[in-house]
C-alpha cells in the first residue's frame, strides 16, 4: 500500500501532525502499536502545561516564543473542542504566585509563573479517543495495535515492514515513537545513518508528602515547577509532574526500559481528574551532559537503573527522608516507625524494597536531589518531615536529540521527520504535539515550494 505520510506513533506528536495534515489532501495513514492512541502520558496523567520554557526547547526547535505561543495556544484550544473540563486550569501569574516566587528566589529557588490544565488519568483516555475519530472524520487513517519493525529507505521512499511483515510504502514518514521505544527509533537512525547528537542525563526520585503539605503550593500553580542549581556541583535540578492527590506509579511494561532481555519500570505519579488520594507527588530530576569518553545518557542511565533494581531484589528503592538525613537505609521493620514519624505518611506504590538511594545513584543525583528537598523545605513547611518518601529510578530518556533542518523536523535524511520525546524534541505533551505541527508544516511547505519551482 501507498501512502504520501506515514506517521509511526499516535502520541501527541503524531495526532497533532496528522491533525496539521487532515486539513490537506495528503492520503496519510497513522500506525500505533498500542490498543489506544494518546501515547505515554496522555493515558496516564494529561496535565497540559503551557510555557515556552516547559517541555521544549526554543533554540533546538529554532522559533521564537511568540510562534510556540501561537502552536501552544492551537493545541490548548484543539483539546478543550474535544471537551476537556475549561475549569481544569491554574495559572500561577497571581498576586500568590508572584509572592512565591519571591520567596522561592530567597532560597536560591526559581518559581515559574505559567498555566496548566489538567485532564486526569480517568478522563484523558476518551479525550484520545475523541480525537482519534476527528482526525478518521477528516480522512486520516489509522492502524492500531501493529507495530512497525524496521524501516528501509527505497529510492525516494520509504518501506515500512510491519509485525507481520506487511509492507508499506510512503513518501514522507513522521516517526514519533515517544521515549518508550526511542531505543528502537536509534537501532533504525543507526541502519539509516541518521545524524544525532546526544542530550543530557536526567536522573531523578519521586517524592511524595501527605497532600495538605503541598496544598499551599499546588493551590498557586498545580504543577508547580521549581528550579535550582546544585551547590555542590551547580548542576540544574527541577521539579517536574506534579500530582497533588495523586499517585505514585511505575511505568507500564511497554514504556519499561530493556537492558540485557530485562524489564525495568520507571517510577512515575499521576492523579485523576477528582484528586484522589491523601498524597501528593513530584518528581525532582538533576541534568548533566556526558563528556568523552562516555556521551551516551541511555546507557549511563541503565546501568543506574540496573544497579537500583539490583539493591531492590527487583524492585525499586523507597526511603524515608528521616533515615536518609540520619544517614542509615530505610528497612522494612522501622518503615512505619511512630517513633520516628514515619506512620504519618502511606506510600501509594504498592512495589518498592526499603533502602538506600546513596548507595544506588552516583553522588551528583544524590547531592542534587538531596540539597532540593533541603531548599523546598523552607519554603513549603514539611516538605523535609521525617516520613516524607523518595522513590528511584525516575528518569527521562529525552537523550538522543536528532539533528534537524530549520524548524522543519526534517532529519539528514530527505522526507525523514523525527518528533517528540523520542527524538529529543520535546518533553510534554504540548512539546511533543507543537513538534508533530511543525514536522507537518515541514512536509507541506517543502511541497508548496516544490510546486512552485514546477510552475515557474
Ligand atoms: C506515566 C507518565 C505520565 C506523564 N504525564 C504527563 C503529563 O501529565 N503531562 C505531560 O505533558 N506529559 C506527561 N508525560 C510525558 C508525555 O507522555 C510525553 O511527553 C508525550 O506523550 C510524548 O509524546 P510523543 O508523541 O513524543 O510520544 P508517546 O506519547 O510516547 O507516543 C509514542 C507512540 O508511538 C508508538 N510507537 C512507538 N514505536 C512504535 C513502532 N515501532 N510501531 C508502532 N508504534 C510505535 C507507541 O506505542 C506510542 O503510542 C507523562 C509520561 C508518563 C510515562
Amino acid at each position: 500500500m501507498n501512502y504520501d505520510v506515514i506517521i509511526i506513533g499516535a502520541g501527541p506528536s503524531g495526532l497533532f501532525a496528522a491533525e496539521r495534515l487532515s486539513h490537506e489532501s495528503y492520503k496519510t495513514l497513522i500506525i500505533d502499536k498500542k490498543r489506544i492512541p494518546g501515547g505515554a502520558g496522555a493515558l496516564t496523567d494529561g496535565k497540559l502545561v503551557f510555557h515556552p520554557r516547559v517541555g521544549m526547547d526554543l533554540e533546538e526547535l529554532r522559533i521564537s516564543e511568540q510562534e510556540s505561543k501561537g502552536y501552544a495556544d492551537h493545541i490548548e484550544n484543539y483539546f478543550l473542542s474535544l471537551g476537556i473540563n475549561p475549569d481544569k486550569i491554574s495559572n500561577a501569574n497571581t498576586d500568590e504566585g508572584r509572592a512565591l516566587k519571591e520567596d522561592a528566589a530567597k532560597h536560591n529557588l526559581e518559581f515559574l509563573l505559567h498555566k496548566t490544565r489538567h485532564m486526569g488519568t480517568d478522563i484523558a483516555p476518551s479525550i484520545m479517543k475523541k480525537f482519534k475519530s476527528r482526525l478518521e472524520d477528516n480522512n486520516i487513517e489509522f492502524r492500531m495495535k501493529t507495530g512497525v519493525q524496521e524501516i528501509k529507505k527505497e529510492n525516494n521512499e520509504y518501506e515500512l515492514t510491519l509485525d507481520d511483515g506487511e509492507k508499506l510504502i510512503t513518501k514522507n514518514l513522521i516517526v514519533g515513537p515517544g521515549r518508550g521505544n526511542s531505543e528502537w527509533w536509534r537501532n533504525q537512525a543507526d541502519k539509516l545513518e541518521i545524524e544525532y547528537n546526544h542530550g543530557p542525563i536526567q536522573l531523578g526520585a519521586r517524592i511524595e508528602v501527605p497532600k495538605w503539605i503541598l496544598d499551599p503550593i499546588t493551590d498557586i500553580s498545580y504543577d508547580a515547577k521549581f528550579y535550582f542549581r546544585s551547590l555542590s556541583h551547580n548542576d540544574p535540578v527541577r521539579t517536574f509532574c506534579v500530582n497533588p492527590g495523586g499517585q505514585v506509579t511505575l511505568e507500564s511494561k511497554s514504556d519499561s526500559i530493556k537492558i540485557n532481555g530485562d524489564s525495568y519500570s520507571l517510577v512515575n505519579g499521576h492523579s485523576k481528574s477528582d484528586n484522589g488520594t491523601e498524597n501528593s507527588n513530584l518528581a525532582i530530576l538533576v541534568s548533566l551532559p556526558l563528556t568523552e569518553p562516555e556521551t551516551d545518557p541511555k546507557e549511563y542511565i541503565k546501568r543506574v537503573i540496573k544497579n537500583t533494581y539490583r539493591l531492590g531484589d527487583g524492585e525499586p528503592l523507597a526511603q524515608r527522608w528521616g533515615d536518609l538525613k540520619r544517614g542509615s537505609r530505610s528497612k522494612e521493620e522501622t518503615f512505619f516507625s511512630k517513633e520516628r514519624g514515619f506512620d504519618r505518611l502511606n506510600p501509594t506504590l504498592n512495589k518498592y524494597t526499603p533502602g538506600d538511594i546513596s548507595l544506588a545513584f552516583p553522588e551528583r543525583f544524590y547531592s542534587g536531589i538531596t540539597e532540593m528537598i533541603d531548599q523546598l523545605d523552607k519554603i513549603i513547611p514539611g516538605f523535609g518531615h521525617p516520613s516524607t518518601l523518595l522513590y528511584i529510578p525516575e528518569a527521562k530518556f529525552c537523550d538522543t536529540i536528532y539533528k534537524t533542518k530549520g524548524k522543519t523536523m526534517e532529519t539528514s535524511m530527505n522526507n525523514l521527520y523525527a518528533v517528540g520525546d523520542g527524538a529529543g524534541k520535546s518533553r510534554g505533551i504540548v512539546g511533543a504535539g507543537l513538534t508533530g505541527i511543525l514536522a507537518a508544516e515541514g512536509i507541506i511547505n517543502k511541497d508548496s515550494n516544490l510546486t512552485l519551482v514546477h510552475e515557474e
